[in-house]
């Protein structure tokens, strides 16, 4: 049976930015798009989608930045780090960075998106891939696959 061993935290290169999770990922991901890779400044961006109420910043202020869209992509005020974003009318989930976390260890992408766009030799151990992303109906059943087959962190 999966143990999760919440909470968790995490934080910014430079510390001044922390976060706490206390609640386990609907969703795990990789993104190849060039936009992640820009922001990245590697193959593709890794996200853990975290409920809202499960999620949050515990000391610092983070900042927007990346596109300064609908979507907000949030980083550390000084080291600049890329770490949680806000999609574009999505209130209920948080698409942490995996990488702040002061353990990523257990984290692997479940899904990877916009495959159409990688990096030739960029491959991950996604189940499910998808050229661009997966339609909005498709979601629902990859959160209960996640579900059912995902592991948080040995204890
Ligand atoms: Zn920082
Ligand atoms: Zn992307």
């Amino acid at each position: 049976m999966r143990e999760w061993n919440l909470p968790w935290e995490g934080g910014c290169r430079c510390g001044q930015v922390r976060l706490k999770i206390s609640a386990p990922p609907l969703l795990t991901m990789a993104c190849h798009c060039t936009g992640c890779q820009r922001m990245t400044a590697s193959a593709f961006s890794l996200s853990a989608a975290i409920p809202s109420e499960g999620f949050a910043v515990i000391q610092g202020e983070p900042v927007i930045g990346g596109l300064h869209g609908a979507s907000r992509h949030y980083f550390c005020p000084h080291c600049k780090s890329w770490m949680f974003t806000r999609p574009e009318g999505i209130d209920f989930f948080v698409n942490l960075r995996p990488t702040m976390l002061d353990d990523p260890s257990w984290f692997t992408p479940f899904i990877e998106t916009w495959t159409s766009e990688k990096l030739p030799w960029a491959a991950t151990p996604a189940v499910h891939s998808f050229e661009k992303l997966p339609a909005f109906d498709e979601y629902a059943g990859l959160t209960k696959a996640y579900a059912e087959q995902a592991d948080g962190p040995a204890r």
